[in-house]
């Protein structure tokens, strides 16, 4: 499911991560929390009500030298967050009054034509409030709405409005269900929209695009040897952005959004550079959504020998350690080289992600665990494990009950992990494993 941004901006010293947290605390719903997608920004999931947000700190928003609005980059990164939002929280500081960032901040927002909260925040003194709030209303982007970050008021009526302007589920995807909806994602430059057109362009595919569940999301399904594909997001791969082109951040926040709904991630890595922290970062970000993953070594072709191939193969080894169960493919989008072979990989990924194991089946492999495994203790107590059942699917999701849940280690996760992987077969797909008390 798609889930829409909702981006805080504003000059830095504001309160926006004050706000976030205090967010955080109010909904006592911030599922998931990815911090470090780029150094100083953070995403993370939001339930208000249920309904799922993406709320982006999009970080300070520096001052502006210059009358260029995309004069620099930090300017143009929080700018690709707000870009794709749908609702933008604008962050003041009531206590300090409007200021000429604010100024340019607010010229930047007004352009953007978004639904915009104007939050005049640190107003701690109810009684006071309208003295400090009128002032605001020269930023020219609506009413100013009076919050206290740190103390919490105003918040929860906020996340109710937020929620009410977030736009409607079209649900039509999951009206699909035998449509698989497949993201390329990875480095600007990496070779993907190359890909993307390689893919599509034999006469033995069937295209059209339709649009997708945010502004300027275009999906274009596939049909294939009588199989549908949706490549989720394809907006962005194949007219590149005309003011971001290039910026590692905007492909991050795009590739963020297509993996939110795909079922498989192709990740394309250029191969003349290898693997690189970008990638990981966003294989990591595909994983935890849940998403199946194939790895695509692209620009096979620039490799000149195998020495370089060699060190191509290094580079996968040692920083895809997040999935060693991922399948990867030597391609060239431009020669084509094996980029037939790619659809396959996406039906035999997308298969196991639906695995399902029967509960006998799991309580064999228990068995024999239990015969040939290790003991876990921690002295005193000994780890028991009763049964397991499959509590989720796409990726598959496994509960064990267990004596007591605090024997289970990172370590012991791992290895459970790995025996699994060794008697089933889930190539291609996270799986998740939970652990509950039982006596
Ligand atoms: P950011 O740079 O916009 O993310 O701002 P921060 O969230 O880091 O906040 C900057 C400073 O303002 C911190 O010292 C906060 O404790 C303080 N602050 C944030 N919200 C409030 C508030 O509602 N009232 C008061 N008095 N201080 C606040
Ligand atoms: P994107 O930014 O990820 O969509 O990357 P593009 O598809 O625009 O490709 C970036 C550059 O790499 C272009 O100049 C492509 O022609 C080139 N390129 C893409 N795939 C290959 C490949 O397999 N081999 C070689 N040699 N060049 C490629």
């Amino acid at each position: 499911m798609s889930r829409p941004i909702v981006a805080i901006v504003g000059r830095p010293n504001v309160g926006k991560s004050t706000l976030v947290n205090r967010i955080a605390q109010t909904s006592d719903a911030i599922v998931h929390q990815s911090r470090g997608v780029t150094r100083d920004r953070s995403y993370h999931v939001a339930d208000w009500n249920g309904r799922e947000f993406m709320l982006v700190d999009t970080g300070g928003i520096e001052p502006m030298k210059s009358d260029d609005v995309f004069a620099t980059s930090i300017r143009d990164q929080a700018l690709a967050a707000a870009e794709e939002a749908a609702v933008i929280l604008f962050v003041v500081d009531g206590s300090v009054g409007v200021t000429e960032e604010d100024e340019s901040v607010a010229r930047m927002v007004r352009k953007l034509k978004k639904p915009t909260f104007l939050l005049v925040n640190k107003l701690d003194n109810p009684a006071r409030e309208n003295d400090s709030l009128w002032e605001f209303y020269s930023l020219g982007v609506g009413d100013p709405v009076a919050v206290s970050a740190l103390h919490g008021h105003g918040t929860g009526d906020l996340l109710d409005e937020v929620v009410s302007l977030l736009p409607e589920d079209e649900g039509d995807e999951d009206d699909e269900p035998d449509t698989l909806r497949v993201a390329i994602i990875g480095r600007p430059n990496a070779g993907k929209s190359s890909l993307f057109n390689k893919m599509i362009g034999n006469d033995r595919s069937i295209v059209s695009n339709i649009a997708g569940t945010t502004r300027d999301a275009i999906d274009t399904v596939v049909e294939r040897d009588g199989k549908r594909y949706r490549m989720v997001d394809t907006a962005g791969i194949r007219k590149k952005s005309t003011v971001y082109e290039n910026i590692e951040y905007y492909s991050m926040v795009r590739g963020l959004r297509a993996i939110d709904r795909a079922d498989v991630a192709l990740l394309v890595v250029d191969a003349s550079t290898g693997v690189t922290e970008q990638d990981q970062k966003v294989a990591n970000l595909a994983i935890e959504r849940g998403c199946a993953l194939v790895v695509l070594l692209n620009k096979w072709d620039l490799l000149k020998d195998d020495y370089e191939r060699e060190a191509v193969m290094e580079t996968v080894d040692r920083r895809l350690t997040m999935a060693p169960w991922a399948e990867y493919l030597r391609i060239s989008a431009m020669t084509g080289r094996s980029v037939h072979k790619i659809w396959d990989m996406v039906d035999a990924a997308a298969e196991r992600r639906a695995s399902h194991i029967t509960t006998s089946q799991l309580n064999k492999l228990l068995t024999d665990m239990r015969e040939f495994g290790h003991t876990v203790s921690d002295g005193k107590r000994r780890l028991k494990m009763h049964y397991v059942t499959q509590t989720g699917e796409k990726p598959p999701a496994f509960t064990f009950f267990v004596n007591h849940t605090d024997l289970v280690t990172d370590n012991y996760k791992r290895y459970i992990e790995n025996r699994m992987r060794a008697t089933f077969d889930f190539k291609g797909t996270p799986i998740r494993l939970r652990f509950r008390a039982k006596k």
